[in-house]
């Protein structure tokens, strides 16, 4: 496991964006995915971390999951996702020898691999490298801010769904970003509302605006809603790129104008 330590890793990188959520199941992996894949369809070149130890899903979003990762000079080389290798991933999940195995390493030693993963993967030259974070805000949390506070810009995007919002989970990652110092580019609510694909009307679910509000309240950018897309999740679930296929979807425009504004 021992990488080459190259600080210039990341010096090649121009944004760098950490997805956070208060809990798992928000939407986390699939907006981190859909944002990569839309930067992507605008002609950027984007890297994908995927650090969420309690679920790397990010892999079998991609359908890559199994890939063998190996090590050059320079460090972990990350799997490219498509031909023209304008998409790279790099995943917790590729170390795992079965994907549904849990990472069950105390504290330590996930901090020491968040680390090592954050500085050591020869990324090159990106336009974006999007970071998907485990849910909450732990130790890991702080590894993974420590490691990447000196390359900026860095920002944090806060996903939520309308339920989430009135259970104060947002809240508190929004106040872990202030302790930190972490710069919160915009909260994004998820699952807002679903369009009915018969009569493109939209029932909100589990409500919807509480995200807007909060972002209003805390004084951050507000940056989308996006509705709850069935074929979304079938896009996900068979691996196929939802934004390069389904832009008559509900969830198209929103991940779209999203992307526009990170
Ligand atoms: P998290 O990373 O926060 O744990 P995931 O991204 O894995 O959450 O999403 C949980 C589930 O919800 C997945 O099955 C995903 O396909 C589905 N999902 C997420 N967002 C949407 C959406 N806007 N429309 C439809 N399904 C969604």
């Amino acid at each position: 496991m021992e990488a080459a330590a190259e600080p210039g890793n990341l010096a090649g990188v121009r944004h760098i964006i950490l997805v956070l959520s208060g809990k798992g199941g928000v939407g986390k992996s699939t907006i981190s995915t859909e944002l990569a894949l839309a930067l992507r369809h605008a002609g950027k070149k984007v890297g994908i971390l995927d650090v969420d130890l309690c679920g790397p899903s990010i892999p079998r979003m991609l359908q890559v999951q199994g890939k063998a990762v190996h090590q050059c000079d320079s460090g972990w080389v990350p799997v490219f996702v498509d031909q023209e290798q304008s998409i790279s991933l790099m995943s917790v999940g590729f170390l795992l020898e079965k994907p549904d195995e849990a990472v069950v390493w105390r504290g330590p030693k996930k901090n020491a691999l968040i680390k090592q993963f954050v500085s050591d993967v020869a990324w090159g030259q990106l336009d974006y490298l999007v970071v998907d974070t485990p849910p909450g805000t732990s130790d890991e949390h702080m590894a993974v801010v420590d490691t990447l506070r000196p390359y900026s810009p860095l920002g944090a995007l806060v996903v939520t769904t309308p339920q989430a919002v009135s259970v104060g989970d947002v809240r508190r990652e929004l106040t872990f970003c202030k302790k930190v110092g972490l710069r919160v580019i915009g909260v994004v609510e998820n699952m807002s509302g679903f369009v009915c694909p018969h009569c493109a009307e939209c029932t909100n679910v589990f409500s919807r605006g509480g995200g807007e509000e909060l972002a209003r309240h805390a004084g951050v950018p507000f940056l989308g809603s996006v509705p709850l897309d069935p074929e979304l999740t079938r896009s996900l679930e068979e691996g196929r790129d939802f934004i390069r296929g389904f832009p008559e979807s509900p969830a198209f425009p929103a991940l779209s104008c999203i992307a526009q504004k990170i």
